[in-house]
């Protein structure tokens, strides 16, 4: 069935980057996106260009957005947003995370976590999503089957994790079974680019690994890798001197960077130990401490990064530099790092984003346009999961992945559009409406998720 669907639609068209998103900022007040009959866009442009065709969906006084792309979130954790009594990230984790994360190997438990990190997502309008998973394979099991169920696109993988602190020791495995593990889950879930579930090998953090496990997960990823596996994991997140990550990486392997230890070179002197893990398909979280050798290597091999400035500020973990960052030429998308991360909805994160980089010190600060805004939460995403050619915005040939905001669905929002000030150059009132729009968006304003051009539905 060929559907149009009606309403204000507003994307980032094209591939650009971040530096061009502003001159592709494609907005039209009285739209109509054309679906066909598997799920792929036909048309997008003013409805009075629209071919008559199929039958019509009348969203008008609703938004159409591309679906939101989070390229980092914690699936076991989906109960410990706000987790009180655990300090900077490694007392975090120790006393609040991995207890919570133990809880998983119960099968009811995983089941009822899975239920509603899905219906999270729903409501939050998270068409794909990276996602950190459970060590435990039945809750991974859960996670996929109702995801599935639901129809959202997913890429995940168990957490692996084989040394730590005791209140870890619940969620470790021994090298040699967590490849196992791995490699059973991949076999099981990972689809092919025509799937909407595809498998990560996602070691925890460098914290989490002994060199062997880096050498074996090397191994392993060179054996995958052209299966399409993705790769995920934390780099650079907490610098506090002395007793935080970075430094705790740095003194334990010997080595000249974090992201040596991700790029096979986890020997002391940074020397060579095994194989990379960075690619196309690679995604680091936070990458909030780099250096300009080490942003220049995620450039150089494709890999992306996961912004995620609503947890960087929980867990008092700094704020990536936004211009040296991207002007080292590496892919930036947006993560809500659910749980450390206290928002389920990317375009929270985006206007945390734009907090945050205002408030670069000197001449760091940078005021980001609601274009780039809107990018880094769609099409950055999109690229960062190495999708773009599928989704990310409505350009024709695209499958049809889309949210409908309808502000008469949550007051507040409905005031500031209607009433906020508006300049009079049409150009700079469009981006003052999709800046508020962004910004003043709550979950009950989601009325609508779709993924190739299907209703997503909630699990009962
Ligand atoms: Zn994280």
């Amino acid at each position: 069935m060929i559907v149009t669907y009606l309403g204000h639609i507003v994307h980032i068209a094209g591939a650009p980057d971040v530096t061009g998103a502003r001159e592709a900022l494609a907005t039209f007040p009285d739209g109509a996106l054309i679906v066909d009959d598997s799920g792929v866009i036909t048309y997008c442009g003013p409805r009075q260009d629209a071919p008559a065709t199929g039958t019509v969906v009348d969203h008008r006084g609703s938004f159409l957005l591309p679906g939101f792309v989070d390229t980092h979130m914690h699936f076991p954790q989906t109960y410990s947003l706000d987790a009180y009594g655990g300090g900077q990230l490694l007392e975090w984790l120790d006393t609040c995370i991995f207890p919570a994360e133990a809880r998983l190997a119960d099968p009811v438990f995983a089941g009822r976590i899975a239920r509603d990190f899905v219906a999270a997502r729903i409501r939050s309008g998270t068409t794909a999503a990276m996602v950190f998973g459970s060590a435990f394979p039945d809750a991974q099991d859960a996670l996929f089957t109702e995801t599935e169920r639901a129809g959202l696109r997913l890429v995940s993988g168990r957490g692996v994790q084989t040394v730590g602190p005791p209140s870890a020791a619940p969620l470790m495995t021994s090298e040699e079974r967590a490849i196992e593990l791995c490699a059973a889950e991949i076999d099981r879930w990972h689809g092919d680019d025509s799937s909407l579930l595809q498998v990560a090998v996602v070691p925890r953090f460098t914290l989490s690994m002994s060199t062997r496990t880096l050498a074996a997960l090397g191994e392993l990823y060179d054996d995958v890798r052209g299966r399409g596996v993705f790769m995920h994991s934390h780099l650079n997140e907490n610098n506090r001197p002395g007793t935080g990550e970075i430094d705790a990486v740095k003194s334990l392997f010997s080595v000249n960077s974090y992201l040596d230890t991700y790029d096979g070179r986890f020997l002391p002197g940074s020397a060579v130990g095994g194989s990379s893990l960075l690619g196309r398909r690679t995604i680091m979280a936070h990458a909030v401490h780099c250096t300009d050798t080490e942003l220049a290597r995620m450039a150089e091999t494709g890999t992306s990064i996961a912004h995620c400035p609503v947890s960087q500020q929980f867990l008092g973990s700094g704020t990536m530099p936004w211009r040296r960052t991207v002007a080292a030429g590496v892919n930036v998308a947006a993560g809500t790092d659910v749980g450390a991360g206290d928002e389920w909805l990317i375009p929270q994160v985006l206007g945390c984003a734009f907090k945050v980089h205002l408030s670069e010190p000197g001449d760091d600060a940078v005021a980001l346009h609601p274009a780039e805004l809107l990018f880094t939460g769609t099409l950055a995403g999109a690229r960062a999961l190495d999708a773009e050619s599928r989704f990310g915005n409505f350009d024709a040939g695209k499958e049809a992945d889309f949210v409908v905001v309808d502000p008469a669905r949550w007051e507040p929002l409905e005031l500031l559009l209607s009433n906020g000030i508006r300049a009079e150059d049409d150009e700079m009132a469009r981006d003052q409406l999709l800046f508020a729009l962004l910004l003043g968006m709550r979950e009950p304003a989601i009325t609508g998720v779709y993924v190739r051009g299907a209703r997503v539905v909630a699990p009962s």
